[in-house]
């Protein structure tokens, strides 16, 4: 944790915009006997430097996935379609970074509902830790079709990272491990605070508040240990954070409530 912090520019600043990508229902299974459905918001972020313009997570997209169903009453678009309603232009992106290989951070690649899928980004670099890459290449159901497009087209481009570093001028990514293997957490600065995207080690403002684990984490002692170790330091440091899964609060400061009285 003291790495991460000492590797952090507070020179460069840099504009983001966090995007919901909808909100889907999930079936999570606590233990054998016992699952529950949660609706899901799916958050992805764009954010420019001086190096260029890039994206955190992809979202789920119009992915056809048994588990997830997306909620009626979110309207569907076209990750160009986000970005294109802000102005930016899907052409413009430079870079793709991802936090993890989870379905729900990588199904907006591309187009799903068109006869042949299509990358959405088929030439632009995607940044993800080695490890995440092995263990998610060597795991995923090939049987599904969705899947395995994705898989492919995103391997054109994967460019694999071991450990922490800087993707741009002011953007780093951090190795944390804990919810996935090689799960990677994003750091950059706006108006001279730093920003933290923590992808699914921190993906809620609740779960920023109560450290609680998620019932998916595919080790929880680490994603613990992590989780707080950041929340401490933002706390501390003033930090944002972007929540990958939140409802309300796309992104925020910690404060305290502590009254000198
Ligand atoms: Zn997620």
């Amino acid at each position: 944790m003291e790495e991460m912090h000492k590797k952090f520019r507070q020179s460069q600043d840099n504009g983001f915009t966090v995007f919901e990508d909808g909100v889907f229902t999930v079936l999570f299974n606590e233990n054998k006997n016992q699952s529950r459905m949660l609706n899901l918001p799916v958050n992805f972020v764009y954010v420019h430097s001086s190096d260029g313009r890039f994206l955190i997570d992809l979202g789920l997209g119009n992915f056809p996935h048994k588990m997830f169903k997306r909620k009626s009453r979110t309207p569907f678009y076209t990750h160009p379609q986000h970005l294109l309603g802000k102005g930016i232009r899907p052409d413009s992106i430079d870079g793709i970074i991802l936090s993890h290989m989870h379905i729900d951070h990588i199904g907006g690649y591309g187009n799903h509902d068109s006869e042949q899928f299509i990358p959405f980004y088929p030439n632009v670099p995607c940044f993800v830790q080695k490890k995440e890459w092995d263990f998610r290449a060597e795991k995923y159901d090939k049987a599904e079709q969705a899947y395995k497009n994705t898989m492919d087209g995103l391997q054109k481009n994967i460019r694999l990272i071991d450990g922490n570093r800087e993707i741009a001028n002011g953007i780093d990514v951090v190795l944390t491990g804990g919810h996935t293997p090689g799960h990677q957490i994003i750091f950059f600065s706006t108006n001279k605070r730093k920003v933290c995207y923590a992808g699914d080690i921190i993906s809620t403002e609740n779960q920023a508040v109560d450290g609680r684990a998620l019932p998916h984490d595919y080790d929880r002692t680490t994603s613990k240990k992590v989780r707080d170790a950041l929340i401490d330091q933002a706390r501390s440091q003033n930090w944002i954070f972007i929540y990958s899964h939140a409802a309300h609060i796309k992104a925020g400061r910690l404060e305290s409530t502590e009254k000198n009285e």
